[in-house]
């Protein structure tokens, strides 16, 4: 019998995408593959089970597609953190840094109550300013973060000591 698939072995890399000199994490082959996908909604959740979480927070895009299976799975509600200007509703912004530039992700404003217990979802953590973004929008609606999830981490970016110095429960699966 053939090894068992680890999660990692469902993701690939693209080089230089999408700059000449980055080699791109495509989680994409992870996410049509049946067992993979499974394996990595699980393996995310696993660390939280029985715990209380009140909803799921998802970042743009990819955050969509694993927050709305685990929001699922746990039975609790999605909310999506979204690029500048494309929420409806009334939102609340924050900047982070870009390696050149800024940028923007919003929340609507009554995505989260005061004292709800969020699961904060990407697929993965590089530098961390998006999700330290995602964090301080979540915070500022009185949203308590329960944990982190990502499926890819890049530690040699910063991101991880970036979050838990943050206070942060920080969960990934590979590297
Ligand atoms: P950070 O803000 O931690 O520097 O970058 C993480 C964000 O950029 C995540 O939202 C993630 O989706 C995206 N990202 C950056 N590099 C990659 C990559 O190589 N592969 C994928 N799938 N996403 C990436």
């Amino acid at each position: 019998m053939p090894p068992l698939k680890t999660v990692q072995d469902y993701i690939r890399t693209i080089v230089d995408f999408p700059h000449d000199g980055i080699l791109f994490r495509d989680v994409t082959t992870l996410f049509a593959d049946p067992r993979g996908f499974r394996m990595a909604i699980d393996q995310m959740l696993h660390p939280y089970a029985g715990q209380p979480i009140d909803k799921v927070a998802g970042l743009e895009a990819r955050g969509f597609i694993l927050g709305g299976a685990i929001a699922h799975q746990l039975s609790v509600g999605f909310v999506p953190i979204r690029k500048k200007g494309k929420l409806p509703g009334a939102v609340i912004s924050e900047e982070y840094q870009l390696e050149y530039g800024e940028a923007v992700v919003e929340l609507h404003d009554d995505a989260i109550q005061p004292g709800e217990r969020v699961l904060l979802v990407d697929d993965l953590l590089a530098t961390g300013g998006t999700a330290a973004a995602g964090i301080r929008l979540i915070e500022r609606l009185g949203g308590i973060i329960t944990g982190c999830a990502f499926v890819v981490d890049l530690p040699d970016l910063g991101g991880h000591k970036r979050l838990t110095d943050m206070g942060m429960d920080v969960h990934t699966l590979c590297a």
